[in-house]
């Protein structure tokens, strides 16, 4: 076969959509992707693991990173900083592993713009009541927060103009599959695969 490399999937939607859910059950038993650990301001929440959620470091360590052009993209979210670390995305795409990055709306956009053959699905959940709901259920947020979220979730859907796919993650089992069979079917492309119809004889 071919070496080929990686697809990039970017996953977006509002916080407590589902997105991590939904990426953890899509992933299960698949060793051709792998999940991009932002490095975040952000406060650890309950369970959550250095290096495993998020590389969580504070705000100079954070603009170091960007001074050094450490990262793929970068935004605000909330009132805290989120970015993508660049080396290891790079060095999984020539791999040839799909890269995962659960990113924020403008964040996305820096990617699109910097590497537009990216993937781009938004996962959105079934109503703003569930949406609601689930940030809720989570426990982990304040309220202020969970205003600002929610808040924040009626913007990402306006700007939400450019991405490929729509999941809506009603039942989690069945969004997880449908991502998955986003990722088998893009790595399927005719441009990524018409060497084969030369490789024949
Ligand atoms: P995100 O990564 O988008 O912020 P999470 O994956 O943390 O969202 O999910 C937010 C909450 O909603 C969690 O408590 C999770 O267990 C729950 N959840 C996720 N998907 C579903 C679903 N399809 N139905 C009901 N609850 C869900
Ligand atoms: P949370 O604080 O709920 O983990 O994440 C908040 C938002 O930040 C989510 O929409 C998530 O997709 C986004 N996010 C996480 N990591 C990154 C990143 O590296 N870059 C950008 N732009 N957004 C991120």
């Amino acid at each position: 076969m071919a070496e080929k490399r990686g697809r990039l999937i970017v996953i977006s939607g509002p916080s407590g959509a589902g997105k991590s859910t939904v990426v953890c059950k899509a992933i299960e038993g698949r060793d051709d992707i792998c999940f991009s650990v932002s490095a975040t301001t952000r406060k650890p929440r309950p369970g959550e693991i250095d290096g495993r959620e998020y590389f969580f470091v504070d705000l100079d360590k954070f603009r170091d990173m960007v001074d050094n052009d450490e990262f793929l993209e970068h935004a605000v979210y909330v009132a805290n900083s989120y970015g993508t670390p660049r080396a290891y995305v790079e060095k999984r795409l020539s791999e040839g592993m799909n890269v995962i990055l659960d990113i924020e709306v403008q964040g996305a956009l820096q990617v699109h713009e910097k590497m537009p053959d990216a993937v781009k699905v938004f996962i959105m959940p079934p109503s703003m009541q569930e949406l609601e709901r689930r940030l809720r259920g989570r426990g982990t947020d304040s309220e202020r927060k969970i205003e600002a979220r929610l808040f924040r979730a009626r913007e990402e859907y306006e700007l939400a103009t450019f991405y490929d796919y729509i999941i809506v993650n009603d039942d989690a089992d069945t969004a997880a599959a449908e991502l998955s069979a986003i990722i088998t079917a893009e790595n399927c492309k005719y441009e990524l695969r018409k060497n084969f119809l030369n490789e024949v004889n």
